[in-house]
């Protein structure tokens, strides 16, 4: 490890990692790249306690437009990051979010976000509740005025298996990694010099990436600046089914979907069994290192899946935990790109539900704004830092 590089990227789970893969991949750029990690366990990390899945089902067209870069390049992420000939599996399940409607706002929702998907050619399709009951009969469609269905680009893969695939590339690349923790940032007025570790060694550098997740505003503050993401807990459920539904579908070769239900509950398999969660009645900031699972909303869980279908009545719970949402309080998505004034800090924070399946549009942009001084692929500056100071969110209708 040298005491200076170009760029230093604090964070090397799955953010940091796809910034330092698309650096390292453009022939256009030459520069050193250090990622700072404090965990090489990522224990702790959200890429590691994720729900690990990818729905291009937005109402805003930058994050359908950046999930449609993410299902491709997830698709093709054995051939893009073999390295000595190894080829990494995502084990991508292209089975679908299943959107379902009970009421009327629902409906208005779920069919003027399909235009905004349709519009770009997403593989999207509204569903009357007689068709969500022919496709997948273990749903209970009643009381259903809508459902919207990704009939392909969507589904769940392997989370740490992206991870690692971006991180074994990127040092096959040349990006060095070290295993340390970022204590202090230097700032000489407008201008990021170097960061202090940990460890007591200095280096400085002409860029840095805050990939830091729920840690994003404490990193920040050390230089000084500011950022609203706060670590919010969720908790994730698997379950075993007495009655499973699975293989029960007439479309997509039998395979159930990921559902998410009106009341705000999800749903999809894992392996024999469920994956589960929902939207926290109340919903406080956390504590960095409070990871205690909310063993009590699973109580509200089973009743959602249960009036959904009868498949769900008898579940047993196998296993659970908790982990951090980067929260942007603003707006729940993310933010890209220099801070205003400060501009050679870069932010790639405040994802909230869906900052894996980004990692891809957002990497590259990211490396894109660092070689090129501005986004060449995809224009990520609509979710850059400027809206902060603005006060402007970005408006997304469809989160999770
Ligand atoms: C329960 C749950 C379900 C989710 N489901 C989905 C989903 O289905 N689909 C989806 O797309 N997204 C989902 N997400 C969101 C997604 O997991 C995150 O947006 C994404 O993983 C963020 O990656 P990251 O690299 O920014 O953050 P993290 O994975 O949290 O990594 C940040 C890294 O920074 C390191 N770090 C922090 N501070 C320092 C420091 N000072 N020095 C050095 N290193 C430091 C940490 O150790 C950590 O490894 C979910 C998240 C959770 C919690």
């Amino acid at each position: 490890m040298r005491d200076s590089y170009d760029v230093v990227i604090i964070g090397g789970a799955v953010i940091g990692s796809a910034v330092a893969y698309f650096l390292t991949a453009n022939p256009d750029f030459d520069g050193s790249v250090l990622i700072v990690e404090r965990d090489n366990t990522f224990s702790q990390a959200s890429t590691s306690l994720s729900a690990a899945s990818i729905r291009n089902q937005y109402s805003n067209p930058i994050n359908v437009q950046i999930s449609q870069f993410g299902s491709e390049f997830i698709r093709d992420f054995g051939d893009t990051m073999q390295v000595d000939g190894e080829k990494p599996d995502l084990n991508f399940h292209e089975s679908g979010y299943l959107f379902v409607a009970a009421t009327a706002e629902q409906e208005q929702i779920l069919r003027e976000n399909h235009a905004v998907q349709a519009g770009l050619g997403a593989d999207v399709v509204l569903w009357d509740a007689d068709q969500v009951t022919a496709a997948f009969p273990y749903i209970n469609a009643h009381d259903l005025r809508v459902a919207s269905y990704g009939q392909s680009g969507e589904g769940w893969f392997s989370n740490t298996g992206l991870m690692n695939g971006f991180r074994k590339k990127a040092r096959a690349q040349g990006a060095d990694y070290i295993l340390d923790e970022v204590t202090e940032i230097c700032r000489d007025g407008d201008h990021i010099t170097g960061v202090k570790l940990a460890s007591g060694q200095a280096v400085s550098c002409g860029i840095v990436v805050n990939a830091t997740g729920p840690r994003a505003a404490k990193t920040a503050a050390m230089a000084g600046l500011e950022i609203p993401v706060e670590p919010r807990k969720r908790t994730l459920f698997v379950f075993d089914c007495a009655n499973s539904p699975e293989g029960s579908a007439r479309v997509n070769n039998g395979r159930l979907p990921f559902l998410i239900d009106s009341s705000g509950t999800f749903c999809r398999p894992e392996g024999k069994y469920f994956l589960t969660g929902t939207v926290p009645e109340d919903d406080p900031v956390v504590d960095w290192d409070d990871f205690e699972p909310r063993h009590e909303e699973f109580d509200r869980i089973w009743m959602n899946l249960a009036a959904r279908s009868e498949a769900f009545e008898a579940i047993k719970l196998v296993n659970y935990w908790a982990g951090h949402y980067a929260f942007n309080t603003l707006d729940h998505n993310v933010i890209a790109g220099p801070h205003s004034e400060v501009r050679n800090f870069i932010f790639a924070n405040g994802f909230s539900g869906h900052g894996l399946q980004q990692s891809p549009a957002v990497g590259r942009g990211i490396a894109e704004w660092i070689i090129y001084g501005g986004f060449r692929s995809l224009d990520l500056s609509p979710i850059g830092y400027d809206r902060i100071v603005r006060g402007e969110p970005f408006l997304e209708k469809s989160v999770i």
